[in-house]
């Protein structure tokens, strides 16, 4: 089997987003991209995590062309490899329908540092306008608002990470969850004070520094 590694990591991670409440049922989807081999393997369509094989994982290249797997791949896929061909330096894609999150983006709202955690992605959170779930235009819309950050909110939808390794994108993911949850809370009762760009600053070095890829490259 090609790229087993990967495909048990896919599998691995499929079930912490469900464990880790980022998403349900089948919802979401994860990649990574074997940088050598310029092959991305990715969840399978419509098959609830639990179930999902390391056979199950579908590998593709980065024109989109099934190179293993037996079921169809997961309906972004044209999200994944948009990241992927802009973005050369990231390795892993997290797509989530985290219900804080996607709450925000069902208002249209980014989310501005309030908690300093919002560094993990970068000075906020953007938004990438609405578009039907699996079309070329989300994935443009995603690749273009997500400049210089390491996750962004789908508009109606939910959100993207990415990252240099898929533990990377992950813990960005459940960060930025926790992030849009303490935002929502905080707007529920009061106006959240936001972080000055000079706190951010400070911030995003240190997380630099503490090994998380740097906000202004998505690496
Ligand atoms: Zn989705």
């Amino acid at each position: 089997m090609m790229l087993r590694e990967e495909r048990e990591r896919i599998v691995e991670f499929g079930k912490r987003l469900i464990t880790s409440a980022l998403t349900t049922g089948s919802g979401g989807n994860l990649s990574i991209l074997d940088g050598a081999r310029q092959l991305v393997a990715i969840t399978p369509s419509g098959v609830p995590y639990p179930e999902i094989v390391a056979g199950d994982v579908v590998l593709v290249d980065l024109q989109g062309r099934a190179v293993e797997g037996k079921p169809r791949p997961s309906s972004e896929l044209p999200l994944h490899l948009a990241l992927y061909e802009r973005y050369p330096q990231i390795r892993a894609v997290v797509h989530t329908h985290s219900v804080y999150a996607t709450t925000l983006a069902c208002l249209g709202w980014e989310i501005p540092p309030a908690h300093y955690l919002v560094g993990c992605a970068g000075r906020k959170v953007p938004v990438a306008p609405y578009a039907t779930f699996g079309s070329p235009e989300l994935a443009a819309n995603l690749v273009r608002a997500i400049d210089g950050y390491q996750a962004a909110l789908l508009a109606n939808h939910g959100l993207v990470s990415i990252g240099a390794s898929l533990e990377k994108a992950f813990h960005v993911a459940e960060e930025i969850e926790f992030v849009a949850r303490v935002y929502l809370q905080a707007k529920m009762v009061g106006e959240p004070a936001i972080l000055s760009a000079a706190e951010m600053d400070r911030v995003l070095e240190k997380f630099t520094g503490y090994g998380q890829p740097s906000a202004k490259s998505p690496s």
